[in-house]
C-alpha cells in the first residue's frame, strides 16, 4: 500500500546497510564510500592540503536550519566532503605541524566495522568480541610497557585527558576514600610539571580538586620536572597536612618531548610515604600518550642495531628509552593511539598497574537497572562513561596487528632519523639553532636569527640574563615574522608546512620563548623533506629584515 509516509520510508530504508544479505545493496554502500572517496581525492594537488582553504562563516553556520524534506546519499555526501576542505593532509612529508598521525587503513577500517554495527564497549551484550578487542590491545600494550598483563588493566576513554583523569581520579580515592561519596576535601593537591599538558588543569578543575590545588614544578633545561622542586613542594603540601592526590610524570611533553625521570620521582614517593607515614600511596600516574610508542624499543638491540639506523638516530632512540623503559613504575599509564600509534581519534587507552585500583570507582549494580542481566565482561561498572564506542580498541588492535613490533620500530625509528637529520641540517647553519637538542622524539623547537647574531651564545643569553629581555621579544617577533614568510610560501606550494609555538618555555626571568616547530609523524617523510625546512628557513632570514 503506497501512502506518502510508506514512499519516503522506502527511500529512507536505501540509506541504511541492509539488515540481512543483499549484495547488491551492499555494492552500493562501497560505491557511496568510493563516492566519497574519489570526491576527497578531487580535492588533492601536490599541496599538503585538500583543495584551498576557505574561511568558515562560523556566524552563517549558527544560522543554518533542517532541511524540510529528505535528501540523499549522494547529495549528502558532496556537502561532507565539502567540510574538507582546506584540511591539512597530516601524512603529506610537506606537512610538519603537530602531533597529529595520518591513521592506517587498518585503523579506518576498524572505525568503520565498529561503527557499522555501533559496538558499545561498555558491556560484551552490546559488542560481544569487540569488547575483547579492547582487553586484547590493553594486554599488548601493558606487556609492551613492562607491567605484568595478568595483574593490568585498562580501558579506553575519550582522548588523552580522559586517560589522565582517570590516573588522578583513581589517586584521589586513594588518598581520601570518601571522595566518591562525599566530595573533595579541601586539603588535596596535584602535582605536575610546567610543561605537562594543560589538560591538568581541566581535570583537577572538573574533578572539584581545583586548579588552586594543582602543583605545577619548574623543568630543568631538558625540559623535565626538575626533581629537587618536586620534593621541596611535596614536602611543603605534607608538613602542612595535604593529600597528594597524584602526582603527574609527562613522557613526552607536548611541545618538547621532555621525558620526566618517572623512576626518580616512584623514588621520591616511595621515600615520602614512608617519612610521612602516609596511610596512602600517593599515585603516580605516567602521562605517555606521546611517550609510550618508545617502548617498543626497549628490547632492541642497540649494540647490533639489526635494523640499520644512523648512529645518531641510535643515539635518540636509546636516549629515550632512557626514561621511557621506567613506566611500568607508574601506578597508571595514559596512551594515545591517535598521537603516535597511527590511529584516527579517538583512541586512547588508560591502563592500571594493579587491576584492583579500578575497584574504588566501582558502582553498584542496582544504580544501573538497564544493564548487566546477563554478560561476563562489564567495563561500564567502573568507567566514567557508559557509551564507549568500540572504533577505538579496533582501530589501536589493527595496528598493533599490522605493525608488530618491527613495524613500529621502523617507523618510529625512520621519523627519528629524519628528526636527526633536520637538526644536523639546522645546527649546520649558523642562522639557526635547535631549543630541545637533548629531547630525542620526532618534534625539533629552533629559532631563526638575523645575520651577525652569534647562535652560539645568544640562546643562553636569552635564556639566562633579564639584561637580554628586549633581545628575547624582538627576536620573537624576528622568528613570528619568519613562520609567516614560510606557512605563505608553503600555501603557495612551495616549501613546507611546518608549525610555531608561543612558548615552549619561559626564561629564567619569566618571558615566553617562541619557538619555531617541525613535527614529523609521516612515514611519508624523506631528506628532501626536512632539507627543504632549512632551505626555506634561510631563504625568510633574506627576506625578513
Ligand atoms: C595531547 C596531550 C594530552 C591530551 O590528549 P588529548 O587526546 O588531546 O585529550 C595530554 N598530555 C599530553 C602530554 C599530550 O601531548
Amino acid at each position: 500500500m503506497s501512502t506518502p509516509y510508506r514512499d519516503v520510508l522506502n527511500k529512507i530504508r536505501l540509506a541504511f546497510p541492509q539488515p540481512v544479505s543483499d549484495s547488491i545493496h551492499d555494492s552500493y554502500f562501497v560505491h557511496s564510500i568510493m563516492r566519497a572517496l574519489d570526491q576527497v581525492d578531487g580535492l588533492k594537488t601536490q599541496l599538503p592540503i585538500l583543495g584551498s582553504i576557505v574561511p568558515g562563516d562560523f556566524e552563517e553556520a549558527r544560522r543554518t536550519t533542517l532541511p524540510p524534506r529528505m535528501s540523499s546519499v549522494e547529495a549528502v555526501t558532496s556537502d561532507l566532503v565539502g567540510h574538507l576542505q582546506g584540511m591539512t593532509i597530516v601524512g603529506h612529508p610537506r606537512a610538519q605541524q603537530n602531533v597529529i598521525p595520518p591513521p592506517t587503513i587498518p585503523s579506518l577500517i576498524g572505525v568503520l566495522l565498529s561503527s557499522l554495527h555501533n559496538a558499545n564497549v561498555v558491556w560484551d551484550e552490546y559488542s560481544r568480541l569487540v569488547a575483547l578487542a579492547e582487553v586484547e590491545a590493553a594486554g599488548i600494550t601493558a606487556r609492551l610497557v613492562g607491567y605484568d598483563p595478568e595483574q593490568a588493566s585498562g580501558v579506553f576513554t575519550f582522548g588523552g585527558t580522559g586517560t589522565s583523569l582517570y590516573g588522578v581520579k583513581i589517586g584521589l580515592e586513594k588518598a581520601c576514600p570518601q571522595a566518591m561519596q562525599k566530595g573533595v576535601p579541601e586539603d588535596v593537591v596535584v602535582i605536575v610539571s610546567e610543561a605537562g599538558h594543560y589538560c591538568a588543569r581541566s581535570i583537577t578543575g572538573w574533578l572539584g580538586i581545583g586548579v588552586d590545588n594543582l602543583i605545577t614544578i619548574p623543568t630543568t633545561a631538558e625540559n623535565e620536572m626538575d626533581l629537587g622542586r618536586l620534593e621541596e613542594a611535596a614536602r611543603t603540601a605534607l608538613a602542612g597536612g595535604k593529600k597528594i592526590a597524584a602526582i603527574i610524570a609527562t613522557l613526552g611533553t607536548t611541545d618538547a618531548f621532555g621525558l620526566d625521570d618517572l623512576k626518580g620521582i616512584v623514588t621520591l614517593r616511595d621515600n615520602l610515604t614512608e617519612e610521612f607515614q602516609l596511610a596512602y600511596r600517593p599515585h603516580v600516574h605516567a602521562d605517555a600518550v606521546i611517550g609510550w610508542a618508545w617502548s617498543v624499543f626497549n628490547h632492541y638491540d642497540f649494540e647490533r642495531n639489526p635494523l640499520g639506523f644512523r648512529p645518531r638516530t641510535l643515539r635518540a632512540l636509546a636516549g629515550a628509552c632512557r626514561r621511557i623503559r621506567h613506566l611500568s613504575l607508574a601506578d597508571s599509564v595514559g596512551v594515545d593511539f591517535h598521537k603516535t600509534g597511527f590511529a584516527p581519534y579517538i583512541s586512547s587507552l588508560v591502563l592500571f598497574k594493579d587491576c584492583e585500583d579500578l575497584r574504588r570507582v566501582t558502582r553498584l549494580p542496582e544504580e544501573m537497572p538497564y544493564l548487566y542481566h546477563f554478560g561476563e565482561h562489564r567495563p561500564g561498572m567502573y568507567t566514567l562513561e557508559a557509551s564507549r564506542a568500540g572504533s577505538g580498541p579496533l582501530a589501536a588492535l589493527a595496528n598493533y596487528r599490522l605493525f608488530g613490533e618491527q613495524g613500529l620500530q621502523v617507523l618510529l625509528g625512520h621519523m627519528v632519523e629524519m628528526t636527526q637529520i633536520l637538526r644536523e641540517h639546522l645546527e649546520g647553519y649558523e642562522g639557526t639553532t635547535v631549543l630541545n637538542r637533548d629531547n630525542f622524539g620526532t618534534v625539533t623547537l629552533f629559532r631563526a636569527y638575523p645575520l651577525g647574531i652569534d647562535t652560539f651564545s645568544i640562546k643562553g643569553q636569552e635564556f639566562d640574563d633579564p639584561a637580554h629581555r628586549d633581545t628575547l621579544l624582538t627576536h620573537n617577533a624576528y622568528n613570528r615574522a619568519i613562520f609567516q614568510y614560510v606557512y605563505s610560501e608553503a600555501m603557495a606550494g612551495r616549501g613546507v608546512l611546518i608549525s610555531s609555538t608561543d612558548c615552549y618555555r619561559h626564561t629564567r626571568y619569566g618571558e615566553p620563548i617562541y619557538a619555531l616547530k617541525s613535527y614529523i609523524l609521516s612515514p611519508f617523510v624523506d631528506e628532501g623533506d626536512v632539507e627543504v625546512v632549512v632551505e626555506k628557513i634561510q631563504e625568510a632570514r633574506e627576506k625578513v629584515a
